[in-house]
């Protein structure tokens, strides 16, 4: 049963030092009770409190990893919507490989997936799985499917065997890489062992609820800790209310059968609706989304929603402050002044490279806000740019005595004259797609 906040409280240190980033133990224990903080998050917890608490510190939601090294880590969250505090673990996309497909088509497609990468905002957005399907009842084939993968890819596998003898021999050749094992029919003893000798986590599938709380329950009634859920419904509404079910059920009943990550898998369907069902899919509340085929377009569509979505809406993507070299400048070229939120950073470098210009772009530390936002927050005023400027010894890596601020905050430039004596401050445009003209009609050096 689940623990109250006053249950949790009486377990904790009650000191109040404020280290797990809540001021009180009991503000802190509150947050565990509505799975809004984990236990691990207080350094001081005694062993006793970790035991007693158990289950009520631990998150609602499994988190399972699939693939060696590094590998894709899904589930272990917390909350249904994102605004209650964010979504940690993105969706693991998937490409399925079936080994009826022939081994020139699927070398083909895996290059092709190896090579699909996005690079937004700072970031590198790529793939993370392969669904490798045995479906041409050819051994030999299955397993040199595997090992083509293996050849060309660091990605995690998912392998869709019926057959135990091709199955075990395909597991035998990703010792420490931890592959999942797709179940196509109802959990059984020999599921079950095959799971423990590899270390595999196991993808259940069943066609209702009470059918996969009981083969989840049977699962870790065995001992099986890493497991993911599936539970495909008539079309796409069913099984979109069937994740809300199981999601809610863990996150809101501590109901422990449905306490692991989902599973999707796209069906042949063509154009618009696979990538609506992707999408839908992705928001609510697989943790791992296989397509039926590559297919660039989607690919770029989901990672993009996907990064969206896990990108915690608290935490603005953000860049290095420092100073940018855009395009190849020397000591005698310009200098702009930004914020470090990402989306100005990669918009205003992107206009200075239009332009033509190669020049110097200072990008300031504002927490991630844009120029207005931190502006009115107090975090890209005169004196904090001045001081920045100035820790960063500007002067001694440029010729130029003159600064380009946004023209969203020409209110600061006389006030930021004054407090970096010696320089002038021109103020730029109020729109980076005008850098280009600007800087073809200002003397900027
Ligand atoms: Fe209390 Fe632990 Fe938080 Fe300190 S870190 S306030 S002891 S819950």
């Amino acid at each position: 049963m689940a623990l109250s906040g006053l249950d949790i409280f009486k377990l904790l240190p009650k000191t109040n030092c404020g280290d797990c980033g809540v001021p009180t133990c009991m503000a802190f224990a509150m947050k565990i009770a509505q799975k809004k903080a984990e236990l691990s998050s207080c350094p001081h917890a005694s062993q006793e409190a970790k035991a007693a608490l158990g289950a009520a510190g631990e998150p609602p939601v499994r988190l399972v990893k699939i693939g060696g090294g590094k590998g894709l880590e899904v589930g272990g969250e917390t909350v249904l919507f994102r605004h209650e505090k964010t979504f940690f673990h993105p969706p693991g996309i998937g490409l399925q490989i079936r080994t009826s497909g022939g081994e020139d088509k699927n070398l083909e497609e895996i290059r092709q997936f190896e090579d699909c990468r996005a690079d937004r905002v700072g970031e590198v957005l790529k793939a993370d799985l392969y669904f490798i399907s045995h479906d041409s009842g050819d051994k030999t084939a299955f397993l040199r499917t595997i090992s083509s993968v293996k050849a060309n890819s660091t990605k995690g596998l998912i392998l869709d065997c019926p057959q135990e003898e091709a199955l075990k021999e395909g597991l035998g050749l990703l010792v420490n890489e931890k592959p999942a094992v797709y179940l196509r029919k109802p959990l059984t003893e020999t599921d079950i062992q095959t799971a423990k000798t590899f270390g595999t986590s196991l993808v259940i599938s069943a066609s209702s609820h009470q059918d996969l709380a009981a083969q989840a329950e049977k699962a870790r009634q065995a001992g099986l800790a890493d497991l993911i859920l599936n539970l495909p419904g008539e079309g796409l509404g069913e099984t979109l209310q069937n994740n809300t079910i199981l999601r809610r059920s863990a996150l809101k009943k501590s109901f422990k059968p449905f306490g692991f990550p989902l599973f999707a898998r796209l069906g042949d369907d063509d154009g618009n609706e696979s990538l609506a069902a992707a999408a839908a899919l992705l928001c609510k509340y697989a943790s791992i989304i296989i397509l039926p085929r590559f297919d660039r377009a989607l690919l770029y569509t989901l990672f993009t929603l996907r990064q969206n979505i896990y990108t915690d809406p608290q935490k603005p993507i953000q860049v290095d402050p420092k100073i940018y070299a855009i395009g190849d400048p020397t000591p005698a070229s310009p200098v702009f002044v930004t914020t470090n939120f990402s989306l100005t950073y990669f918009i205003v470098s992107g206009e200075i490279e239009n332009s033509g210009t190669s020049a110097h772009l200072v990008v300031c530390d504002t927490e991630g806000q844009s120029v207005l936002t931190a502006w009115a927050g107090g975090k890209f005023v005169p004196e904090k740019i001045a001081k920045f400027i100035k820790d960063i010894k500007l002067e001694e890596k440029v010729k130029t005595r003159k600064i380009v601020i946004p023209g969203f905050v020409a209110q600061i430039s006389g006030e930021l004259e004054e407090k970096l004596p010696g320089w002038e401050v021109i103020v730029g445009c109020q729109e980076a797609a005008d850098i280009p003209t600007f800087v073809k009609n200002v003397n900027l050096i």
